[in-house]
């Protein structure tokens, strides 16, 4: 199958093009919709999380404490490296299993690390980039989530600074504050046609 990497910083909009994607036809898997999921109530990485960490970072629901998490992750390196060693391969796995049933036009990794974490520009035929600008993934991430700003500081110093993730693009979706939803469903359907087109020709453009 002819295979998107899409990704963009936190509040970029990633999670929107790929629901107007879905809906045109591809078949999405998010890898932050895996992390969800095995992370919730019952999920197969609560048992090991909970071992590793202890018991105060499970929540009464028996989901992950993300609140918890994030805030151990900040404090200790070398827990955010044990969550990750833990997290990555499962992930891995879980990703590997949809994408052998998957059904679409083409098929679209959502990974938000995507360009940090390195292996993806071999497993994917194009780089997609949801750009947006800081003050605005500010102001959307707050809206969303209820977030500090520090907090959401700290997330996006954890992630590539923009400029590196423009670099690594094939294709930019430009998503900042100036862009209506409508010009958003515009500019992601130009890229799905081309994709489209691509993906029946089984062509890897340079
Ligand atoms: P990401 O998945 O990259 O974190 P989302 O797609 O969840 O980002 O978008 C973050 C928030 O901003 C969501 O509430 C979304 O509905 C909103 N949003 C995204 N793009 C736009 C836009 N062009 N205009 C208005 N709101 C937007």
């Amino acid at each position: 199958m002819y295979k998107i990497g899409l990704t963009g910083g936190i509040g970029s909009g990633k999670s929107r093009v790929a629901d107007l994607l879905a809906e045109w036809g591809a078949a999405i898997i998010d890898t932050d919709v895996i992390a969800h999921d095995l992370t919730a109530p019952g999920g197969a990485a609560i048992e090991p999380i909970s071992q590793l960490f202890g018991p105060d970072v499970i929540a009464a629901t028996g989901a992950l404490d993300r609140q918890a998490m994030r805030d151990l992750v900040f404090e200790s390196p070398e827990a955010r490296q044990q969550l990750e060693a833990l997290l990555h391969p499962m992930i891995g796995a879980v990703t590997k299993q949809r994408a052998s049933l998957a059904r679409g036009c083409y098929l679209v990794y959502v990974v938000p690390l995507l360009v940090e974490s390195g292996h993806w520009r071999d497993r994917v035929d194009r780089i997609c980039v949801v750009d947006c600008d800081i003050e605005t993934q500010f102001k959307r991430v707050q809206a969303r989530s209820g977030l500090t700003r520090e907090a959401i500081t700290r997330i996006i110093n954890a992630q590539v600074p923009r400029e590196t993730r423009l670099a690594a693009a094939d294709d930019v979706i430009i998503n900042d504050g100036t862009t209506g939803a409508d010009e958003l469903v515009r500019r992601t359907r130009v890229l799905h046609d081309g994709w489209c087109v691509q993906a029946r020709q089984g062509c890897s453009p340079s």
